[in-house]
């Protein structure tokens, strides 16, 4: 008797742990692995204790990388598990999301899940698929930020990252409980301005912050593509980025707590009038303050959500994805924002915590990327696959098993140009040593080749030393078959010499075909 009762309280065990599991997942704007303690960093510039919980008691990928690095572009990679010349969402300048192709959400509806997006959305179009969403417009703002709930605008009050917090908490209380979901708690967080909360202005009780060994990177031996940007912490960073103007829309009780932090510190800084190497040193300063600031919000926002599923007996069956947009550089090569193929913007974090599937603490250094995580949602939820996409499901990784036919190279290709920072549009291959990369137009035809193993900080190129002559004519060939394997049609020759005149264009080399992806409705430039 007691035996078939254990029986059956077992099988009801098993009956449970087989119901899909939820999917909650946290997502950051611009946050990099060299600001997250679980990552580690030489400069050890933050704890983050409430994301490091992810990885400890889950999977930390080592190696995931974006396909083109900025903040639209990787959210449409997302939606669609295909790269941006195939969802027609190439940069944040001109497009705009085509909600009609096939994205993930619809599917996890139809097989009875809910599903809610809370945060920054930044696709121009409404979300599609959604049961529930609730997003900044466009960018969105730090402080008191208006929001769009379901299609209605609403106004609220307070920080943006705790009010992202506290919309993702309200609607897991209120959600259907007899239904699986799926949740996107997406943060503008912490995406220049680098707007800090109130309450966590001076946490770093104004330490100084050491150095990364590239901020004055001469670029010398470089293409006048990585040398002539407009991204630079010497020659962009503008008044407001650093604080010496504040932002406009904060409440005067806001204000005031701004200015006690910030003006005594500005007035300094007035009166000491850095310039040249000061100048910069003073500013990388600034800006660490201010960036690690917007992360330890993140950081306490996602312990809150891990603190409600536990209290609510949600965390063994509920799997938590933690994951950026890109990376972005902390000074590097003397540089803030993302874009390049480099190394710093093209790894971001990607944590799972997965009960019972993923072993705790547990890391895999595969090239994972962005276009893996439609494919991976449906995986999880026991759902088909989208058609044609060109990203796979993570899943056999996770469960520490990695398939013999997993990629060896992943394609890149960046295309917004010339503003907001003058990055030349890009493509290449990324393997795990080399990066072959070809800056293309409009007035550069150059190669480079990066050897991750002999120059981590990647300051050198290798492309014209004969020993690499093999590597490169090798990764010439792979690049071709990527582009054939994902369809993208570069304008021919794809492989020229001498440059070509300059186009004009911001947009890709090629209009998507007609009645597929790529709605090419014009849309104002907002920001970067
Ligand atoms: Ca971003």
């Amino acid at each position: 008797m007691i035996r078939s009762l254990l029986t059956s309280l077992a099988l009801a065990v098993t009956a449970s742990a087989a119901q899909p599991p939820n999917i909650v997942f946290i997502f950051c704007d611009d946050l990099t692995c060299q600001a997250m303690s679980c990552y580690g960093d030489s400069r050890k510039l933050l704890e983050t204790p409430n994301m490091d919980r992810i990885a400890k008691e889950g999977m930390r990928f080592d190696r995931c990388l974006v396909t083109n690095s900025i903040c639209g572009p990787s959210r449409a990679v997302i939606q669609t598990g295909k790269y941006s010349h195939a969802n027609g969402f190439y940069n944040n300048s001109n497009s705009r999301f085509d909600s009609t192709q096939p994205t993930f959400p619809p599917v996890l509806q139809k097989s009875g899940y809910q599903t809610a997006i809370i945060g920054k959305w930044h696709l121009g179009s409404d979300p599609v698929g959604y049961d529930y969403w609730h997003i900044l417009p466009g960018q969105g703002a730090y402080y008191n930020p208006p929001m769009i709930d379901n299609g209605k605008q609403v106004k609220h009050e307070g920080y943006t990252s705790d009010i992202i917090g506290d919309l993702t908490l309200k609607w897991l209380d209120g959600r259907d409980k007899s239904k699986p979901f799926m949740l996107m708690s997406q943060h503008k967080a912490p995406h220049r301005e680098w707007e800090p909360p109130l309450r966590l202005l001076g946490f770093d009780k104004d330490r100084v912050y050491e150095e990364p060994e590239t901020l004055f990177d001469s670029y010398s031996g470089r293409s006048k593509a990585v040398s002539d940007h407009d991204m630079g912490i010497d020659r962009t960073m503008t008044d407001r980025d650093v604080k010496l103007v504040a932002p406009g829309n904060l409440t005067p009780e806001q204000r005031k707590q701004w200015d006690e932090y910030y003006e005594p510190r500005n007035a300094k800084y007035r009166e000491a009038a850095p310039t040249g190497r000061d100048l910069v040193k003073w500013r990388y300063q600034r800006y660490m303050h201010d960036y690690l600031a917007c992360v330890k919000a993140v950081d306490e926002n996602v312990g809150r959500v891990l603190d409600y599923l536990d209290k609510n007996g949600l965390a063994d069956n509920t799997v938590v994805i933690l994951s950026s947009d890109q990376g972005f550089y902390l000074g590097e090569h003397g540089w803030f924002d993302k874009r390049w193929i480099f190394e710093e913007s093209l790894r971001t974090p990607l944590m799972v915590r997965w009960p019972g599937v993923i072993k705790p603490g547990s890391t895999n250094g595969q090239i994972v990327s962005l276009i893996d995580f439609a494919s991976t949602f449906l995986d999880i939820a026991h759902c088909e696959n989208l058609p044609n996409v060109h990203g796979r499901s993570l899943v056999p990784l996770m469960q520490g098993e990695t398939p013999a036919d997993w990629r060896k190279s992943l394609y890149y290709h960046y295309y917004e140009y010339p503003v907001p920072h003058r990055v030349r549009p890009h493509y290449g291959v990324i393997t795990d040593r080399y990066k072959l990369v070809h800056y293309y137009k409009p007035d550069v035809d150059d190669w480079e080749l990066l050897d991750r193993e002999k120059d981590p900080q990647e300051v050198k190129s290798f492309y014209n030393d004969p020993a690499y002559a093999n590597t490169v004519k090798e990764l010439k060939a792979e690049i071709l078959r990527l582009q054939a394997e994902v369809k993208e049609d570069m304008p021919p020759p794809r492989f020229t010499h001498g440059n070509r005149p300059f186009d004009g264009e911001v947009n890709p080399p090629m209009q998507p075909k007609k009645g597929k992806a790529g709605g090419a409705k014009k849309k104002k430039a907002e920001g970067n």
